[in-house]
């Protein structure tokens, strides 16, 4: 069965999806973003029973909001999982740490709540890596 796989950044992590992807979106509420330290995170999800981690020993836990446990690496600190008693039979996956992704990004959510600082991504000019040469500018 094809599937994706994906680790946390120190590798303690490991996860495994099989089959398709649920979805996929960039969701921009405010516990998303602290939680990752991030300007917004893109997750996707697969139904528990295709999803699996390993090494979950190193895994810990939180609850981010009531009903929601997110976890992380204990190693590493990568925010791995997000558990939500609205949809029980789901996992939901940050796609960053996957290797890849099986469709395309199709929906901002919670845009209502999105950094004011994110405004005009769209026309900022790219550079390679950390540099100030110019890969493309819009
Ligand atoms: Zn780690
Ligand atoms: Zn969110």
């Amino acid at each position: 069965m094809s599937g994706l796989r994906g680790r946390c950044l120190c590798g303690a992590v490991r996860v495994v999806g099989e089959g398709p992807t649920l979805f996929a979106s960039h969701c921009h509420c405010e516990t998303c973003r602290r939680t990752h330290a991030a300007a917004f995170v893109t997750w996707t999800a697969w139904p528990v029973e295709r999803f699996r981690v390993e090494g979950e020993a190193a895994l810990r836990h939180h609850v981010s909001s009531p009903g929601v446990t997110r976890s992380f690496c204990g190693t590493c600190g990568t925010p791995m999982t997000f558990r939500g008693q609205d949809a029980p039979d789901r996992v939901y996956v940050p796609v960053a740490v996957l290797d890849g992704l099986d469709r395309p990004v199709d929906a901002h959510v919670s845009y209502e709540e999105h950094a004011a600082w994110l405004e005009g991504l769209e026309r900022l000019p790219c550079f390679a890596e950390k540099s100030e040469r110019p890969l493309r500018w819009k």
